[in-house]
């Protein structure tokens, strides 16, 4: 474990918006978030119907460099508890993407944000890129596509899940300091450690930030394999403090899917042993790619 209390050093992409600008219950909760947080027709999180979903063989994701041990930063942003790594940069490709995105931040919601057939699970984790062709993040999350954030959804276990007893470390040391203090973490963030063992299979929709302002530039991949967590890890992040009050909940309910399609990417199932058979299917997935792009630049 690092240095404590190093304060407000200005840093890579840190975001620490007013506690008091919006909240998760009361007048500054959901329901009166503002802009396209309430007209939009894309936004974020959604249930995932998983019969619903539309099998698509969009490839696997790359994740380059997520096996690195990084130092980085640790901070209660009175919203949420968020990871900002130092260092060379994090990159994520391939899963059919336009561009190569740029690792920005990591951060937690509990419970989870995203449900599944209407279950929810006690703790999301969201990797947040931006497509590197863009400055930063801001100017990213006003363009189309111009974020991409990996959900990995945790399911309650009775034993400890390891992998995350650094970060629950520096959040217990934070959870009092609400958006003013970091705690850093020396060559210990490994953020490969935070995605399921499965990297081939996932759901992938069009949506939004799930924060203000509900930006509706994010491609959404919410990995299909769970990771674990105990009740008294998921109670470290329910003891951290916005203001005078504990946050309790952090997730955004399900928002309308409207007429967007989720799309589940299942290793090998379009892969059979005839080879006509994998042909017709490899033609029809670069239609059905095709499809889905030009209806995502619509
Ligand atoms: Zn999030």
């Amino acid at each position: 474990m690092g240095q404590v209390g190093q304060v407000g050093k200005p840093h890579r992409g840190l975001q620490i918006s007013k506690a008091s600008d919006w909240g998760y219950w009361g007048y500054l909760g959901p329901k009166n978030w503002p802009g396209i947080c309430t007209t939009g027709k894309k936004q974020s999180p959604i249930d995932i119907v998983t019969e619903d979903a539309i099998r698509l063989d969009l490839g696997a994701l790359k994740f380059d460099r997520y096996d690195f041990a990084f130092s980085g930063w640790i901070t209660n942003t009175g919203h949420s508890v968020q990871i900002d790594l130092d260092g060379v940069p994090v990159h994520l490709s391939g899963g059919s993407l336009p561009s190569v995105y740029v690792l920005q931040q990591m951060h937690f919601h509990w419970s989870a944000e995203h449900t599944v057939d209407g279950f929810r699970h006690p703790l999301e984790l969201h990797f947040v890129h931006y497509d590197n062709q863009y400055a930063n993040f801001s100017v990213a999350a006003e363009h189309e596509n111009g974020v991409v954030v990996i959900a990995v959804l945790f399911e309650l276990s009775n034993e400890e899940n390891p992998d995350l007893s650094v970060i629950l470390k520096a959040t217990n040391m934070v959870s009092h300091w609400v958006g003013k203090t970091m705690i850093s973490i020396k060559k210990e963030l490994i953020p490969y450690l935070l995605l399921p063992k499965d990297h081939t299979t996932y759901y992938r929709y069009q949506g939004s930030l799930t924060t203000p302002g509900c930006q509706e530039s994010v491609i959404w991949f919410v990995m299909t394999e769970r990771l674990t967590v105990s009740e008294s890890q998921v109670k470290v992040f329910k003891r951290v403090m916005s203001g005078e009050y504990a946050l309790n909940s952090t997730y955004r309910p399900v928002q309308d899917l409207g007429d967007r399609k989720v799309y589940h990417r299942l290793e090998g199932y379009s892969g059979t042993s005839s080879f006509t058979s994998s042909v017709v299917s490899s033609i029809l997935s670069v239609i059905l790619v095709r499809l889905l792009q030009s209806s995502e630049n619509f």
